[in-house]
């Protein structure tokens, strides 16, 4: 434990000299500024790393992570980190990427007391009790729980655009647009769900409509 422990400083050693050799310039660069495309709100699995799914370098995306990719309505955190993605880095595309396997999802599934993770699955318990009738229609418990992470990313993509800061922002300059995913662990691969930003935008303007002053 203790080697393994350590073994981490060697190793970030290691990884700054080859990122040296290869741009002596990207330190200095990157430790000026930020300047990412994108806002990645995904699932704390280990399994899970924004960077090296999308291909992207240090610099190139805000990452939130949390149990379950939630975007919960009273959560400081994952406010905090919209509102500055949105207000201040201008971020282009918000993405909520979920994954199969998720043991968060797979928890939530189960009606039992998690102790403090309740209040945190009461969400996804929420999500499910949205849509109960088609994930009760899934015979294979496996399709229906990788149907449920599906649904839950969905869900979440709508919260995001619940917010008055992506709102105003997208109706002043055009962005940012908001995006699900779903990553598969078996194979590596991502899944773009396709959402219609532009639509799911209008139907819940109706009731959640932000960009009106008071
Ligand atoms: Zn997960």
């Amino acid at each position: 434990m203790e080697n393994s422990y350590k073994k981490i400083f060697e190793a970030n050693k290691k990884w700054v000299e080859k990122m040296n050799g290869e741009n002596p310039d990207f330190f200095a660069h990157l430790a000026k500024e930020q300047n990412p495309d994108y806002l990645y709100i995904g699932c704390s699995d280990s399994r899970v790393h924004a960077n090296e799914i999308m291909g992207l370098q240090p610099g190139e995306v805000f990452v939130h992570r949390n149990i379950a990719n939630m975007v919960v309505n009273n959560d400081l955190n994952v406010l905090s980190v919209i509102n500055y993605a949105v207000e201040h880095l201008n971020v282009k595309f918000i993405i909520v990427c979920g994954h199969y396997n998720c043991g968060g999802i797979k928890a939530a599934m189960q009606p039992k007391d998690l102790g403090i993770l309740n209040p945190w699955l009461r969400n996804v318990r929420d999500v499910y009790r949205l849509h109960e009738k088609e994930l009760d229609n899934i015979a294979s418990p496996d399709e229906r729980y990788n149907r449920l992470v599906e649904i839950n990313v969905y869900e979440q993509c709508l919260n995001v655009i619940k917010t008055a800061e992506v709102q105003k922002s997208y109706y002043e300059k055009g962005y940012p647009r908001v995006a699900g995913w779903v990553y598969d662990l078996n194979e590596g691969i991502l899944k773009d769900l396709n959402i219609d930003f532009e639509k799911e935008l209008n139907r819940i303007r109706k009731i959640y409509d932000l960009t009106k002053e008071k």
